[in-house]
């Protein structure tokens, strides 16, 4: 199906955004290594659980790519507990260290790969799907592509009118043809998505102050029924 939402109402959607909340300077972490194991950390869970995990990664010294790869699996579980379906997110952690560290040596040194070969080698791990390493190559990586997450299918659905089952790919690319093509935007704008779907755009919409409430779809066919 093709989507006739415009460049400009994609980009003047951020510009909402961005007046209403601010510039978010995310990803939140001090390091590459330390956005790339909250990126996995972060998978089902809130980021309140997250920060549980990594503060007990970082007082027992294995909050590091080299660091978790040298330690055991059970160290590795019995540190992020906190961040739930520990046992899976261990492996995770494990298997990605291990690769960066045994097969380029450095995080930085893996990501002087292009962005597809990136890409491509993040999702041929177990456990690391399209949002979590497009998260990485964004945030990490800095390498130009657009993350999509629940938040940005269930925005773009009640605002526009997209399908909400959307493909992540075709969701993807209607983001990255309307955003302007600045890395600091992409990385900016995905976090604007995530605090809207915290603040207003929850399962249960909260529309008034929702800063979309003039352009959304939803929120006038609920005014036109009243
Ligand atoms: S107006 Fe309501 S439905 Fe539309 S984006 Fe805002 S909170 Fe979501």
């Amino acid at each position: 199906m093709v989507y006739k939402i415009t460049e400009f109402k994609i980009s003047d959607m951020y510009k909402e955004l961005r007046v209403s909340f601010g510039y978010m300077n995310w990803w939140p972490g001090e390091s590459n290594d330390e956005i790339v194991i909250g990126a996995i950390l972060t998978q089902q869970t809130s980021w309140k659980n997250v920060e549980k995990a990594m503060r007990m990664l970082k007082k027992r010294k294995m909050l590091g790519l080299r660091e978790l790869s040298e330690s055991g699996i059970e160290e590795i579980e019995d540190a992020i507990k906190a961040s739930g379906f520990y046992r899976k997110k261990a492996a995770r952690l494990k298997r990605i260290s291990t690769y960066v560290i045994n097969r380029y040596g450095s995080l930085g040194a893996f990501f002087d790969n292009g962005r597809d070969e990136l890409r491509k080698e993040l999702l041929a791990m177990e456990g690391i799907g399209m949002e979590t390493a497009d998260a990485i190559l964004l945030y990490a990586a800095s390498k130009r592509i657009f993350v999509v997450d629940a938040y940005t299918r269930r925005i773009m659905s009640r605002v526009y009118g997209i399908d909400p089952k959307i493909g992540y790919e075709e969701l993807r690319k209607i983001m990255e043809r309307g955003a302007k093509r600045d890395i600091r935007v992409y990385k900016d704008f995905h976090a604007q998505i995530v605090e809207l779907g915290k603040r207003n755009c929850r399962r249960r919409p909260l529309c008034s102050g929702c800063p979309l409430k003039n352009r959304c779809n939803l929120a006038r066919s609920v005014e036109g029924t009243r």
